[in-house]
């Protein structure tokens, strides 16, 4: 009786459930609406071309402030570069956990461009993000950024970025939103540019369930990745990135005509459709497994495992072997290491280690997949290693 009672139960229970976060995602999608995205862009533009450093530019910072705090704690992140400096915007709706997915887009423009695409659209998908998602409650934060600096090389990204991952943030991914309101053929308005590298591979599965399940008439355009934007600084500091633009190319970009009337609204809207159901998603995800390394450290200088000087670069230098640890949240049944994609170690217990012995030179690529019951999880980083001594004792 009470096996057909849970089952009775489960029945009921189980749809309400289900349909709950159906319907969060549902009514995430149908308040994304053309009209304030419009005005966010007609606003942003009207401020006239606004490149890193400009009274214009702040005037377009100080906006996005306005519009963040109307929602969400908001916060910003002063940044220098040689003879930049800048400031982004940040506003958080804080989960339960401390980990966090982050939605990204640049609000500077090149020096001649009102910028109403590149990236007026991004940041308009942003402040959108801030009215809607504000009303939910997530597992996990969920972190708006808006940069300056990018068209100047990533500088606030390549900053902020920097920050994180010296204060041990844990980033679950970020998602970069850069150009994205041009179509003007049928195809175009029915498909995204994803570029994105391995490890961040499941953010686009994850934005191609959404698309389906949600019919939001857009597809995915994959691509591997491309330094192209600010995602680039999240992945040079081994977290997961990926990067969404246009899939027409608009010759308005980095012109005085980047203006809204060549801005393709509707197509606009379901892309920013898709990018917020797939933050809510993520920001709701139960990850079975997540990898991480923890040796060695970017920015750090070793002699084999001996930590010696900090840098600045987003990367580890490395003389003599290459002691790596990874860390692992969920139960993992073990490590797999390689070195520019050759298998090196596995190791199946905790502390997951390796050391990489090889003769090696210059730049290149540490990666660790770990391995549980339910999923995998890839990790990466790019480092410089100088080892010219042969395999020793081991360590
Ligand atoms: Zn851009």
């Amino acid at each position: 009786m009470k096996k057909l009672l849970a089952i009775f139960i489960s029945f009921i229970i189980l749809p309400i459930f289900i349909n709950a976060n159906d319907d969060k995602i549902k009514n995430i999608v149908n308040a994304i609406d053309e009209n304030t995205l419009y005005n966010y862009i007609e606003t942003i533009q009207n401020f006239g071309p606004h490149p890193t450093g400009s009274e214009e530019c702040e005037k377009v910072c100080q906006f996005i402030y306005r519009e963040f705090s109307k929602y969400l704690d908001t916060e910003y992140y002063e940044w220098e570069n040689g003879k930049y400096i800048g400031k982004n915007v940040i506003a958080t709706i804080k989960g339960k956990t401390n980990s966090s997915i982050i939605l990204s887009a640049h609000y500077d423009s090149y020096y001649n461009s009102p910028g109403a695409d590149d990236d007026g659209t991004g940041i308009a998908c942003l402040l959108m993000a801030a009215k809607i998602l504000s009303k939910y409650e997530f597992k996990h934060n969920i972190k708006l950024v808006a940069f300056s600096g990018e068209e100047q090389g990533m500088l606030g990204s390549a900053d902020y970025v920097r920050h994180l991952y010296e204060n041990g943030e844990d980033i679950i991914a970020d998602i970069n939103v850069d150009t994205v309101g041009y179509a003007s053929s049928r195809e175009g308005g029915k498909l995204i540019r994803v570029l994105t590298d391995e490890a961040s591979i499941w953010v686009t599965d994850i934005a191609e369930e959404i698309s389906y399940e949600y019919n939001l008439d857009i597809s995915l355009y994959r691509q591997g990745n491309f330094p192209a934007g600010d995602h680039q600084s999240f992945i040079d500091y081994g977290y997961e990135a990926v990067f969404f633009v246009e899939y027409e190319f608009n010759k308005n970009i980095h012109t005085p005509n980047d203006i809204i009337e060549y801005v393709n609204i509707s197509y606009l809207t379901k892309v920013c459709k898709l990018v917020l159901a797939t933050v809510a998603k993520i920001a709701d995800y139960e990850f079975p497994i997540r990898a991480k390394f923890e040796e060695p450290k970017i920015g750090k200088i070793y002699i084999n495992d001996r930590e010696i000087l900090t840098t600045n670069k987003p990367y580890p230098i490395i003389f003599g072997r290459t002691y790596a640890r990874i860390n692992v949240m969920g139960k993992a049944k073990r490590v797999e290491f390689f070195i520019d994609d050759e298998l090196k170690c596995i190791d199946e217990n905790s502390p997951y280690e390796c050391i990489y012995k090889d003769i090696l030179f210059f730049k290149h690529k540490l990666k660790a997949i770990a391995v549980s019951i339910n999923g995998t999880d890839i990790c990466r980083m790019n480092a410089i290693i100088f080892n010219i001594l042969p395999p020793g004792p081991p360590h």
